[in-house]
């Protein structure tokens, strides 16, 4: 399983996550995961057609006030600060609810149950040797670790599984990301790219998962993404330069290897590569 991540949005990813699963599917089963829930694009350039939808819900509190006595221990318990006891009110802010379930849990009147809320749709798709699934989180809400998970749970074991991971650092990436062989990490090589890629690295290190660099429009910049990479021991396996014609290609929802075959042979290495580098993190541990 490999995610495609990047620090931040627009470097990329997508661009190399499709291109990376076209090329492979020509002669195995791949699944791409586009875990990118608040803008999943993947398919703008796959053109899988959509079989399957099915909704996402959180357990979100709904609460009797007939049993309540107003204790405040629900308030006390919620880490996300979703529900407000005020004299003889319960309030519940469902928009911060992360639907962990502790408030009905720990209510001492079995005064809260639970109802689902929909915080998104997964839906999917297959053409040949490719299946896709994305996650799309509704409009105006916050919680993209749910459909994360709910997209993760139709991982197929027995095909090769590129994510798509959201960009950024925060938890939806390490929800994406967990359980991965392998993370790649696409940068653009400049002072911003640079400073994103370093925090992508501490979050791919604190799970402890072998990690290479994919530099993208490569020219646009200066060296110092290769100078990091090369400090702290992170091979580049790919660069991709700064080239009209790629731009066109990607916004005209054409795949990269499609637009220009010669690139399936470079990811093809780049996965050879990976392979590699998975075995050798194996046998070292
Ligand atoms: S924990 Fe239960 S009884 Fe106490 S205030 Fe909350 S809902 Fe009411
Ligand atoms: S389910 Fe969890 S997050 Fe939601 S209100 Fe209850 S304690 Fe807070």
């Amino acid at each position: 399983m490999i995610s495609v991540a990047s620090g931040k949005g627009g470097t990329g990813k997508t661009l190399v996550a499709t291109s990376l699963a076209l090329s492979l599917s020509a002669n195995q089963k791949v699944q791409l995961l586009d875990c990118d829930v608040e803008e999943p694009n993947a398919n703008i350039l796959l053109r899988v057609a959509i079989k399957h939808r099915q909704p996402v819900y959180i357990p979100t509190p709904s609460v009797d006030e007939t049993k309540c006595n107003y204790c405040g221990k629900c308030a006390e318990v919620c880490a996300y600060n979703a529900v407000a006891v005020i004299k003889e009110k319960v309030l519940v802010f469902t928009e911060l609810c992360h639907g962990c379930g502790a408030c009905s849990y720990l209510c001492p009147e079995s005064a809260i149950t639970e109802e689902g809320k929909e915080v998104g749709v997964v839906e999917r798709g297959d053409s040949e040797n490719l299946e896709l699934t994305q996650g799309k989180l509704n409009v105006g809400e916050a919680m993209a670790p749910p459909v994360i998970r709910d997209v993760k749970k139709h991982i197929d074991h027995g095909s090769v599984v590129i994510i798509d991971v959201p960009p950024g650092t925060s938890c939806p990436v390490v929800e994406a990301i967990k359980g991965s062989d392998f993370c790649l990490l696409v940068t653009e090589p400049t002072p911003f790219g640079l400073n994103d890629l370093s925090l992508a690295v501490e979050v791919v290190r604190e799970l402890d998962m072998p990690c290479g660099v994919i530099i993208n429009r490569a020219g646009v910049g200066n060296d110092e993404v290769g100078q990091y990479c090369h400090r702290q021991g992170i091979p580049i396996l790919l660069t991709i330069p700064l080239d009209r014609n790629i731009a066109m290609l990607y916004s005209r929802g054409i795949p990269l290897v499609e637009g220009v075959p010669r690139w399936r042979q470079e990811f093809l290495r780049l996965f050879e590569n990976i392979k590699r580098m998975v075995a050798s993190s194996r046998s070292a541990k």
